[in-house]
């Protein structure tokens, strides 16, 4: 584990002092990714180590922004002014450390006025540390808050986003809603995919989304009361 950590030191965005932050290095050996690009590594967890926290100031972030002023710059300075936090996850993190870290950035996420895609993110990442720590409620209540905030990006927000292009980001809000049992809803949203003349574009979402939709369909059939008042149940697209 030790040779995978390094460390790095890096100045506050909100308080100017400098502390270190734990990284992973980049060369991890990928094992699987899960329908929704949760993805596993041999060496490590990379996911553990994405939020950076300063321990001053206690202000979290994901690590690709951390160093951005945040639209509500002010808010955080605000609140965060006068606090004297001890706060330290800089070294080997635990998952429920992880956990910890992720609840921090997804509060100042908020309060900071970050992008809805951002935030979608973080909420995505803290649903794959409850899965893999076999707390399916949990991980449950963060796909649908995941999914609500990429709904909200895919309204609002300029694609792509990140490096997700729209038909990614619709096939992902589909699966989300497959995986929170939001059938009707998934449906729609991996039909819209499937039945896209770009995705043929994007070969691995295209497959993806017409599994995701089977796998849908199927779960749907088996609730027979439930779809009676969903509408159409034919295949979309070819
Ligand atoms: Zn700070």
């Amino acid at each position: 584990m030790a040779e995978i950590l390094y460390t790095v030191e890096k100045t506050c965005v909100m308080c100017d002092k400098k502390f270190t932050v734990t990284k992973v290095r980049n060369r991890l050996s990928m094992e699987k990714q899960d329908s929704d690009f949760c993805t596993y590594y041999k060496e490590a967890n990379p996911y553990y180590y994405s939020i950076w926290v300063c321990p001053h100031c206690g202000y979290a972030a994901q690590d690709t922004y951390f160093e951005e002023p945040p639209a509500n710059m002010g808010a955080v300075k605000a609140f965060l002014a006068g606090r004297d936090v001890k706060v330290n996850f800089s070294g080997q993190r635990t998952r429920q450390e992880a956990v910890t870290t992720y609840k921090l950035a997804i509060f100042f996420a908020d309060m900071a006025g970050t992008l809805p895609s951002r935030q979608a993110s973080l909420y995505l990442k803290l649903a794959w540390l409850y899965r893999e720590g076999g707390l399916p409620d949990e991980e449950k209540a963060m796909m649908d808050q995941a999914r609500e905030h990429y709904e909200k990006a895919f309204l609002k927000e300029r694609m792509p986003i990140g490096n997700m292009s729209q038909i990614t980001l619709e096939y992902l809000i589909g699966e989300l809603l497959r995986r929170t049992g939001r059938l009707p809803e998934a449906l729609n949203y991996l039909a819209k995919v499937v039945g896209n003349p770009q995705a043929k574009n994007e070969k691995r979402v295209l497959e993806m989304a017409r599994e995701a939709w089977t796998l849908a369909r199927d779960a749907r059939k088996e609730r027979p009361a439930a779809a009676k008042s969903e509408g159409e149940e034919e295949q979309p697209g070819t």
